[in-house]
């Protein structure tokens, strides 16, 4: 059986991009192999029931990750636990705990502050659509203040457990300042999603974040065909994660750690390289008449958001190379209309209010010719701003 991976400590001698082919595989020349080994076992067989005990009862106390070889698939995997390793690397934390999901990562950060009673969120809108919506619903018996940057000192409650961001945020792109956020939280943590910009163009843990949360179906995975979230934090908070993981299931797939831990390999050059895309394709925009207004964050990035003076459903429908969908973060680039899906399930007094405007469209950028995408783009936006001339020929069918 495959020895589980060493919590490797960071190493700040080397820089992001080597850290991202080798964390988290640094025993594998001893192993004998090359590629990650891929262990998909639910159980481990152990003839030592009194050791494995003992090693429950340390798990159940601390929360640390299991000494020695794992007990059981929800408590711990060799291959995710190496994606972990190398994400807690890239983003200069102690340590990472992974999840089915960016949603179900960010269920276990708010379990893991109400358990101990801190059930009140402060929230900076706009959130990704799904987690404005799980704090407004207060599905897991949490409540939440909205509030602005200026606003969060004044917004704390002695039950406050948490104070959650995104930078750049989903779908505007507004971006907030973590230093002067973190240093209004005080002690209650800071919980950056860190998504839109990945540890290669931000490491939030370095402007004072305690949690930073990913959904790894994103930029991490990079090609659109493996759901999973991630949050890197220091041990202690992973503690309370990996309790809140072992009982509430929401565990990833070891072959999403696979691929996953595959994706983080080349994430710097992805990122990199359709971020210098984005660059020139926001410039475009931000020049075009058909165009009202375009959100480029400061620090860069593969994301654009854009209003348009005519349809967005028309440019949705006009597109040809692109792909109309929601999601982002993959090796093609994909286009979606958040007030019709991404933030369709948010009220539309608060979408408007957290600034997502219903022409607004939000653009992920992919690794296709800058060219080609451009002449996707204008092609679609003649689409939108024409809507008494027949739209652009329809595909050929089949
Ligand atoms: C997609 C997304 C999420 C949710 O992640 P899933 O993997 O879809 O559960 C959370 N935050 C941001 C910023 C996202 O874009």
């Amino acid at each position: 059986m495959e020895t589980r991976a060493a919590v490797t400590p960071p190493r700040p001698d080397r820089a992001l991009a080597t850290e991202a082919v080798h964390a988290g595989r640094e025993d594998l020349a001893g192993l004998g192999v090359h590629a990650v080994p891929l262990d998909l076992s639910t159980t481990y067989p152990s003839s030592d029931s009194r050791g494995e005990a003992a090693r429950l009862d340390a798990f159940a106390t601390t929360g640390a990750r299991l000494d020695g070889p794992p007990v059981y698939g929800r408590l711990d995997n060799p291959t995710t636990a190496r994606f972990e390793t190398a994400l807690a690397r890239l983003e200069g934390t102690e340590a990472a705990v992974a999840f089915a999901s960016g949603m179900a990562a960010l269920t276990a950060c708010l379990l893991a502050r109400s358990a101990d009673g801190l059930r009140h969120v402060v929230a900076v809108r706009p959130l990704y659509g799904c987690s404005d919506h799980l704090l407004t619903a207060g599905l897991l018996g949490t409540e939440v203040t909205w509030t602005d940057p200026a606003g969060i000192e004044d917004a704390m409650r002695p039950d406050t457990g948490l104070v959650v961001v995104e930078t750049p945020a989903n779908p505007t792109l507004a971006e907030v300042d973590l230093r002067a956020i973190a240093h209004s939280c005080g002690t209650v943590p800071l919980l950056a999603d860190n998504t839109f910009a990945t540890p290669v163009l931000q490491r939030p843990a370095e402007s004072g974040a305690r949690v930073v949360l990913h959904s790894a179906t994103k930029y991490l995975g990079g090609h659109g065909d493996v759901l999973g979230g991630v949050v890197a934090c220091d041990e202690e908070f992973a503690r309370r994660l990996r309790h809140v993981r072992f009982a509430t299931g929401g565990v990833l797939h070891p072959l999403a750690g696979y691929l996953l831990l595959r994706g983080l390999s080349t994430l710097p050059v992805r990122v990199r390289a359709a971020s210098a895309t984005a660059a020139v394709l926001a410039a475009r925009l931000a020049d075009d008449p058909r165009v009202t207004a375009v959100h480029y964050p400061r620090i860069g990035g593969a994301m654009i958001a854009f209003d348009v003076a005519g349809d967005p459903h028309a440019v949705i429908g006009g597109v040809r190379l692109i792909t109309p969908a929601v999601s982002l973060g993959s090796v093609d680039s994909l286009i979606q209309h958040p007030a019709s899906i991404s933030h369709r399930i948010v009220g539309a007094d608060d979408r408007r209010r957290g600034g997502v405007g219903d022409r607004l469209l939000r653009l992920s950028v992919g690794l296709e010719d800058v060219e080609d995408l451009w002449q996707d783009l204008d092609g679609a936006l003649a689409a939108s701003v024409a809507p008494e001339l027949p739209a652009r020929a329809a595909a050929p069918a089949g």
